[in-house]
């Protein structure tokens, strides 16, 4: 290993999964050929040995100087590469550009972006107390192994192995194809040690399982005969008009992107269904987005239904080996359509010729961890640069998208109609002052709402009642001291859960857990009272005002354990549940064609909230769960229980007018200079203490005020959630007109302060600045 550095060596940029790392310079070993970008590599890094990734070849030796700080201090010691595992690209080299691109744009450390990219069994596994497995790692001695003679299945098993120091576990490895016997041989020689773990059991860690709730001949709409003639059913005429719009600049073959504004029903998944076919026929390939894991399963039946077996699933919902295989089936070039979750956006697919983000208004598209993107902001990227066309579908466009529509740089293709015209769900608004006034201030269901369910019990229809907020009590009080139970690491209140022995208060932050307690923790005060109420009050309400309904509920508590969303969502689909109370989650693209009641409670719980998308959200949650109902041939009704009745976000969801919602909408963000007028990026400095974060927040704002006169900084401020996991928050928001400018600047007044990096959490195109 030669460690000098001489100019005539050849050089190579390197990522490798580290955090807040840039990219990393290494000279490429004597005599060997040049790697490519995306080939893995074996590196040394300190004192460990880790695989990193080319992003970039043929470096020169300026470009290598001129990185950071310390790269500039090592550039003058360039390590070697210990071994170049692939002689071709592992991950494609557009796929490596895009990452890139990804962790610039989120100001993140390219390392960062590596997990998002590399299949995930080169990754860590989770750890949970249920299930436990053996983990084989690599030995120092295994490491050392492979600059020797090895079989290639053994050096494969080894290189796999040295990209993960954390370790893979055995099932993974087997997924993969590789003998255990060849394990245990290895694990002789002391190549590699096992240990055995606790796991993580995921609802969907068998992708079988996924699948099973859709069970076929359960629903008139989903069973394979029906899916299989999905795509020979008559289109309604709107439907035509849609997809020709869209076949048209799917043939241009060049990039396009159009919002598929289609109001909740109108068949939009049947149009991404015959573009995706199209698209396939003229030999391009097509990723598929959906916002949540729960939706996979139906999408992925869908376009198996159409396509076969050349359809792949991505999401993190799948065990490591699933995941990784059917990433190498997608990379081989096996597979035409991938459906998945955000990251499925840096799926190894070749010639995209179509991507389709639907539901692109949904918050699960941003990645709430660095790097922070959007997955559908990425995908517009990816079809950039792939000649490819992008379909934005949704009922309620997020802002950005609605404005890129109108300002002409979007397409916008409509969809005014629900199909074979069924109407849209009736709303009706009940104003809960006035049912405060005649039933008690104590009431939660409304009179329209016990009417509605017990009407459809009686009909044999189903409801869905909404309440977007977890939890039995949301507060608890001493009536002494007026003092309220707060979480000892966050700035909220304990939620209790259960009732009466099984009584927990909980932080929905942190997760803290506490009995609650019999007397005030303050004052000593005998006289604790709980206050406000979530979705478990919700279903003790129905069942006590439906004393025969079948009552489940679906939030986030209901569905820890293994398998239970895709159960609970099988039965209320095979009619054995009549009521299903929850949080947004059953807002989300279902389509349950016996649900004609949807009632929401305290519609407005959201509103509250120190939010610039608070408005936007409620809009675009009640639009959605108002279009849960009267799908199949009943008519379907709404009922909103509201104690604003007239605000614009309830007044115009109810009437489901989307572009007078806009316009409103529109001027509090060019009033208040918020997006998509300007460019947003959040900085949230943590500290130990509260003075330490304003401290700091106060010393960077400063920095960039004086940096850059065109943008606007606003703070520091104590962050909304002020206090979090036992560490104080400040808040910055930068607003300008270049995201660019934004993050030179931003990056200049951390550079000042490097002590200041880790502790700063820069959030581009924030979703929420909570
Ligand atoms: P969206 O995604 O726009 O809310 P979906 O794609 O879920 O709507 O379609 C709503 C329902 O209408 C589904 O049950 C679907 O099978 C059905 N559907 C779609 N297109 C047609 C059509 N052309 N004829 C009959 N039914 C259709
Ligand atoms: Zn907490």
């Amino acid at each position: 290993m030669s460690a000098a550095s001489s100019t005539a060596e050849a050089l190579v940029h390197v990522a490798v999964p580290v955090p807040n790392l840039d990219l990393l310079t290494y000279a490429v070993p004597d005599g060997s050929p040049m790697p490519c970008v995306g080939a893995r590599v074996i590196v040394p890094l300190g004192t460990r040995v880790v695989t990193g990734l080319v992003v970039e070849v043929n470096v020169a030796w300026d470009d290598a100087s001129s990185k950071t700080p310390v790269e500039r201090e090592r550039s003058t010691q360039v390590k070697t590469i210990r071994q170049i595992l692939d002689a071709g690209p592992f991950v494609p080299p557009d796929v490596v550009a895009l990452a890139q691109w990804t962790a610039e744009y989120y100001a993140a450390g390219v390392g960062d972006a590596i997990p998002a990219l590399l299949p995930p069994m080169a990754r860590g596994g989770r750890a949970d107390a249920h299930k436990t497995i053996r983990v084989a790692a690599i030995t120092a001695a295994g490491i050392e192994a492979l600059q020797s003679e090895l079989t290639p299945a053994q050096r494969e098993l080894l290189a796999v192995l040295a990209g993960v120091p954390t370790g893979i576990a055995t099932p993974a490895l087997a997924a993969r194809g590789i003998a255990g016997s060849a394990i245990s041989r290895l694990v002789k020689r002391g190549y590699i040690s096992i240990r055995l773990e606790k796991t993580d059991r995921n609802p969907f860690a068998n992708p079988e399982e996924g699948q099973t709730w859709v069970r076929p001949g359960s629903d008139p709409g989903l069973t394979p005969a029906n899916l299989t003639n999905a795509t020979d059913r008559p289109l309604t005429a709107e439907q035509t008009d849609a997809l020709a719009r869209l076949r048209h600049l799917l043939d241009t073959r060049a990039f396009h992107v159009a919002l598929l504004h289609g109001v909740t029903g109108s068949g939009k998944t049947e149009i991404y269904i015959r573009l995706a076919a199209a698209a396939r026929e003229s030999g391009r390939r097509v990723l598929m987005l959906v916002p949540e894991i729960a939706l996979t399963p139906v999408a992925a039946f869908l376009f198996r239904n159409a396509f076969g077996e050349r359809v792949a699933i991505q999401h993190s919902g799948l065990s490591d080996g699933e995941r990784h295989d059917q990433w190498q089936r997608i990379r081989r070039g096996e597979i035409d359509v991938v459906v998945g979750t955000r990251s499925a956006v840096f799926a190894p697919l070749d010639s995209v010729g179509l991507i389709v983000v639907d539901e692109e208004h949904d918050a699960s598209y941003k990645q709430e961890e660095s790097p922070r993107y959007n997955g559908r902001d990425v995908a517009i990227v990816r079809a950039q640069r792939a000649g490819a066309l992008v379909v934005l579908g949704s009922a309620t466009p997020s802002m950005e998208t609605y404005h890129n529509a109108m300002s002409g740089k979007y397409q916008r293709v409509v969809l005014e109609r629900r199909v074979l015209d069924r109407p849209l769900a009736s709303v009706r608004v009940v104003d809960m002052r006035e049912e405060y006034a005649a039933e008690g201030p104590e009431t939660i269901l409304s009179r329209a709402l016990r009417d509605g369910i017990q009407n459809r019990l009686d009909r044999r229809e189903q409801a869905l009642v909404l309440l977007n907020r977890r939890g039995f009590a949301t507060a608890v009080f001493c009536r002494q001291c007026a003092g309220t139970i707060d979480c000892p690491n966050c700035s909220v209140s304990l939620v209790v859960h259960g009732e009466g022995n099984a009584r927990r208060a909980r932080c929905h932050y942190c997760n803290f857990t506490s009995r609650v307690p019999p007397a005030c923790p303050l004052c000593a005060g005998p006289y604790l009272e709980q206050a406000g109420f979530g979705t478990e009050r919700v279903e003790a309400e129905v069942r006590k005002a439906c004393p025969d309904a079948r009552v489940a509920r679906l939030d986030r508590d209901a569905i820890r354990r293994k398998g239970s969303l895709a159960s609970l969502l099988a039965r209320f689909r095979d009619g054995s549940i009549d009521v299903l109370v929850g949080t947004q989650m059953i807002a989300k693209g279902h389509d349950f064609p016996r649900v004609t009641l949807v009632g929401v409670i305290s519609a407005d719980v959201g509103l509250g909230l120190a939010d610039f998308r608070a408005s936007e959200r409620t809009f675009q949650l009640l639009t959605q769960v108002a279009g849960r109902a009267g799908r199949g041939e009943q008519l379907g009704e709404a009922i909103i229980q509201t104690l604003y009745p007239d605000h614009y976000s309830i007044q115009l969801a109810c009437r489901q007018d989307f572009p007078a919602f806009y316009e409103r909408e529109m001027t509090f963000r060019k009033a208040m200079r918020y997006p998509p007028v300007l460019s947003l990026v959040n900085a949230v400095v943590r500290s130990r203490t509260f003075a330490g974060a304003m401290d700091d927040a106060a010393g960077i704002a400063e920095t960039l005020r004086r940096s850059d006169a065109n943008l606007r900084i606003l703070g520091p401020a104590p962050a909304p959630l002020g206090k979090l996991r036992g560490e104080y928050r400040a808040q910055i928001l930068i607003k300008g007109t270049n995201r660019k400018r934004i993050r030179e600047a931003l990056q200049t007044a951390l550079a000042a302060r490097s002590d200041l990096q880790r502790r700063v959490v820069v959030d581009v195109d924030p979703l929420s600045v909570l």
